[in-house]
């Protein structure tokens, strides 16, 4: 076959061979971004979505960032592999800040994305990739795209989908020298958890009796409901790298730049991964950079920016959760970020009756019959026939929620009827839809 196409490319009469990476086969767009083209394209087409499938932040970029990102348009060099010297100092100070930790600029590598990063450590990082299920829909392809083992934590809806010490070590018994990697996000996308303080030093336990190396995805921190995020590094700061960036807190997910803060042991890593860095992206845009400056720096515009972030979305979080209650879903209490992870089983026997066998077909039906766009929980590593569901609680507009949502104000169901429509109506059309069934 290949013969018989080389020699056809050589009369220059046929395409190239398709020769694709095998780790590549068979994999799709990523699910997040593929429901957010699929919402555009079904609105462009004149259908009325309710867009709860990706995970975008809802709220502007803070002003005094934009207007950084304006005075820096000219800035047009090439800035180092690393990062620029002024943000990495300032990502080091932000989380002394928020995580009480101390590090230095040296220890900061910047990124397009902590996507971007955490793809590349998986590539250097030799080891087996170890996550809960759920997790968020990047890390497993990222692994098999380079071509790591994975592993699933086994995770209750009971616990809130929490990784339990025990589920951990019980994967390290299997082979106590076997290098793993363990990726932990808190708050958590898909369900909206986070862990607390106690809990995260019972899995620091175990992580530093195997010497795991953790990757700690904190891109939500500064979305806890109530501003109290801690880390995993406070108890394990020696193999915790910490993730963080502008998407999700700083309502700046499209302008690409993600943080990985290192212990100085692991040194190693960062300089190994900076190699790789500058063979593929060199380096993150220069006026993106000079502009995230002021948003790790902080300050009084951004602390209100926050508050006023985190209020809404506790008041938007409770009620939307109270309402999926209502219609017969468990899941968990949200505690911080913008995610609900329903569980429909209740309705498995109605489900069954309309040929809907799996949360990919219940998914699929809120789309085509209600307008409401969300994820299945396959899409994050639970079984394909569970009728569980990510909700992004996203839809609405941010800019004009957070002028409303000064402190005097209260987030009551008043206010969310007013500035977040879109979400109460997506609640009444899946209500309507399963009283139909
Ligand atoms: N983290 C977001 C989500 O889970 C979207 C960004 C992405 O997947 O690249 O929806």
């Amino acid at each position: 076959m290949n013969v018989v196409n080389l020699n056809s490319a050589r009369s220059g009469s046929a395409s190239p061979c398709v020769h694709l990476n095998l780790n590549v086969r068979g994999l799709d767009t990523s699910a997040t971004l593929a429901i957010n083209e699929e919402s555009s394209a079904l609105q462009q087409a004149g259908k009325t979505i309710y867009r709860l499938g990706l995970g975008q932040s809802p709220f502007p970029v803070p002003d005094s960032v934009v207007a950084a990102l304006q005075r820096n348009a000219h800035q047009k060099d090439y800035l180092p592999v690393r990062g620029l010297q002024a943000l990495r100092s300032a990502v080091a100070d932000f989380h002394s800040r928020v995580n009480g930790i101390e590090r230095s600029a040296d220890d900061v590598l910047i990124g397009p994305g902590s996507k971007e990063l955490m793809f590349i450590l998986q590539l250097v990082f030799y080891g087996d990739l170890v996550i809960p299920a759920p997790s968020w829909v990047s890390y497993s392809p990222q692994a098999s795209i380079i071509g790591r083992q994975i592993r699933r934590v086994n995770t209750l809806a009971e616990n809130g989908w929490r990784i339990q010490a025990e589920e951990l070590e019980a994967i390290c018994l299997e082979d106590p020298g076997r290098p793993r990697l363990l990726i932990l996000n808190y708050p958590n996308n898909p369900v909206g958890i986070t862990y607390s303080d106690a809990e995260l030093k019972a899995i620091a336990m175990v992580t530093e009796r195997y010497g795991m190396l953790v990757l700690s995805d904190e891109i939500y921190s500064e979305l806890h409901y109530e501003g109290e995020h801690h880390s995993i590094a406070r108890h394990y700061p020696q193999g915790t790298i910490i993730s963080s960036g502008l998407s999700k807190w700083a309502g700046a997910g499209g302008w690409r730049l993600g943080t990985f803060l290192f212990p100085q042991g692991l040194r190693w890593l960062l300089d190994a991964m900076a190699v790789v860095a500058s063979e593929t992206f060199t380096t993150v845009s220069a006026p993106i950079q000079y502009a995230a400056i002021r948003a790790f720096e902080g300050g009084s515009d951004i602390t209100d920016y926050l508050s006023r972030s985190r209020r809404i979305l506790k008041g938007l979080g409770q009620s939307l959760t109270g309402r999926l209650r209502h219609m017969g879903c468990e899941l968990a209490d949200p505690e911080g970020g913008f995610y609900l992870f329903p569980d429909f089983s209740l309705h498995r026997e109605r489900f069954a009756a309309c040929g809907i066998k799996t949360s990919r077909d219940l998914c699929k039906q809120l789309l085509d019959d209600a307008g409401v766009a969300c994820l299945p929980g396959t899409d994050f590593g639970r079984p394909a026939t569970e009728f569980t569901v990510r909700m992004a609680y996203v839809d609405f507009d941010g800019e004009r929620a957070l002028i409303a949502a000064d402190p005097e104000t209260e987030i009551d169901e008043a206010f969310l009827y007013e500035y977040c429509p879109n979400l109460i109506n997506a609640m009444d059309r899946i209500e309507v839809w399963l009283d139909r069934l």
